[in-house]
């Protein structure tokens, strides 16, 4: 039954005749558009078989221009997130500031003086850039910045506790998102975890009981992600630091973010801070450059200058170093730290630091737009997280968006497909937007895309307006 329709079909010659997919060719170049027919063929000839009929030519014709086009268009592309999760691990953490765009744009578009020392005329050190600032912040003696906070920790591992043993609590075990575990990343440097207390309770003598001749260093990792409540203990930061010193060891502390700011200023719990883990007496402090610092990815590694030059020496830091577009984004987020405007400048601080009465505003413009367009929509109370692994259970009380339609979860895919792509929560059955994590130069193409995608043909808007 179906043989007659399969041979309606034209074959991939006798598509390409057609003119507009003659002038894709051209455009694309033919192997692309080659490969759309093939594909579109293939699409057709599957929903033939499944019962369907030959589709018409222009459709087809239109199937095989979407493929072409998806083929040439860049698979990493902007999202509007609209789920009110500020730092988004799966959506690119942290977005930059116009500043640090601009620094990385104009040292990624010429030469610079990455390596070179400009006042001697002579080769110079691309760890000078961002460490004087970065020292003058955390008041360390001296840092290095790395590819990510993984290779910061990984590096500090494989340099001081190489065939030693590194001792860590066994409540600080953690795994961190996207698949980072203290105990693979030790065993990946070479070094022996030696793992003292238990989940919920770990003393400082658990450490020293530990400490043998192939001891290197004491570590701390910040939960970050999770929070362990009830009968609980860990030795503080300056116990291990006063035992490591003791013994000659290294005390190392893996803060994960790394806030400059006191997040408890914003009624947030208070998340530690580098300044205050040096203070405490860490000789080692590392941390990210994407979550709550707010700049691109990078691992930041502070501390004693001894330990810091000796890391710089280390072959493996040369197979970690950040490029110079990088090192140009870091330092201009960390100038704006210097200069005090960081809460300002900075998204991730200024959507931290957006009031209430500030979303409900834009939520409410949004609302009028949208009723405007007879959709179902209401600013409504709803929250706003960190995320990040940062300030687990804490939440930012924000006013969203909230729209009523038949199918949240289709609305929702749909609204993934639009371009550019928009992500969202569902809660009790509608659909949210959180303004807090939305840029204001995104706000039209995402008023846009929900009214593009509530237009669309065969979906069943229960609009009650
Ligand atoms: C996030 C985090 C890491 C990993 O940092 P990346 O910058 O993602 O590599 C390591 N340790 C802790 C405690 C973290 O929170």
């Amino acid at each position: 039954m179906s043989q007659p329709q399969l041979r309606n079909l034209p074959s991939v010659d006798a598509l390409l005749q057609d003119h507009t997919l003659r002038d894709l060719a051209h455009r694309y170049g033919h192997a692309i558009v080659v490969d759309a027919c093939r594909g579109a063929l293939d699409g057709a000839r599957a929903s033939i078989l499944a019962g369907a009929d030959a589709p018409m030519p222009a459709l087809l014709i239109d199937d095989v221009r979407e493929r072409a086009e998806r083929a040439v268009r860049p698979s990493l592309a902007p999202v509007i997130n609209a789920t009110g999760v500020i730092i988004h691990t799966n959506l690119g953490r942290a977005p930059l500031s116009e500043d640090t765009l601009a620094a990385m744009r104009t040292t990624a578009q010429g030469y610079s003086n990455l390596e070179y020392d400009l006042d001697a005329g002579e080769r110079g050190s691309r760890h000078a850039h961002a460490e004087s600032i970065i020292t003058r912040l955390t008041g360390a003696e001296a840092a290095l910045v790395v590819n990510n906070n993984a290779a910061a920790v990984m590096l500090i591992l494989a340099a001081f506790a190489r065939g030693k043993h590194a001792i860590v609590s066994r409540g600080q075990l953690v795994e961190i998102c996207g698949g980072f575990r203290i105990p693979e990343v030790m065993q990946q440097s070479g070094a022996t975890l030696i793992e003292v207390g238990t989940t919920n309770r770990t003393y400082i003598d658990d450490y020293a009981r530990a400490v043998t001749d192939a001891t290197t260093l004491l570590m701390r990792v910040h939960s970050s992600n999770f929070k362990v409540i009830g009968f609980t203990h860990e030795a503080t930061l300056e116990e291990l630091a006063a035992l490591a010193h003791s013994r000659d060891l290294l005390c190392v502390d893996d803060l994960g973010s790394g806030a400059l700011i006191d997040t408890s200023a914003y009624g947030l719990a208070h998340e530690p801070m580098p300044q205050e883990s040096l203070a405490a007496g860490a000789d080692l402090v590392s941390f990210s450059g994407d979550k709550l610092l707010g700049g691109p990815q990078a691992g930041i590694i502070v501390g004693k200058k001894s330990a810091v030059d000796a890391l710089k020496k280390y072959p493996l830091t040369r197979a970690l170093r950040v490029d110079k577009v990088t090192l140009a984004g870091v330092q201009a987020t960390l100038l704006h730290y210097l200069k005090n405007e960081a809460a300002k400048k900075i998204p991730v601080w200024s959507m931290i630091a957006a009031t209430p009465e500030e979303l409900n505003a834009r939520a409410q413009k949004w609302v009028e737009r949208l009723r405007a367009a007879k959709l179902d929509a209401a600013v409504i109370d709803a929250a706003s997280t960190v995320g990040g692994g940062s300030l687990p259970g804490e939440t930012l009380p924000t006013r969203a968006l909230a729209l009523t339609v038949a199918s949240p979860d289709e609305f929702a895919a749909r609204l993934r497909q639009n371009v550019p792509a928009i992500v969202v929560r569902i809660e009790e059955g509608r659909v949210v937007f959180d303004p807090r994590t939305v840029l204001a130069v995104e706000e039209d193409a995402l008023l846009a895309g929900i009214e593009r995608v509530a237009k669309m043909r065969g979906f069943d808007m229960r609009s009650s307006i």
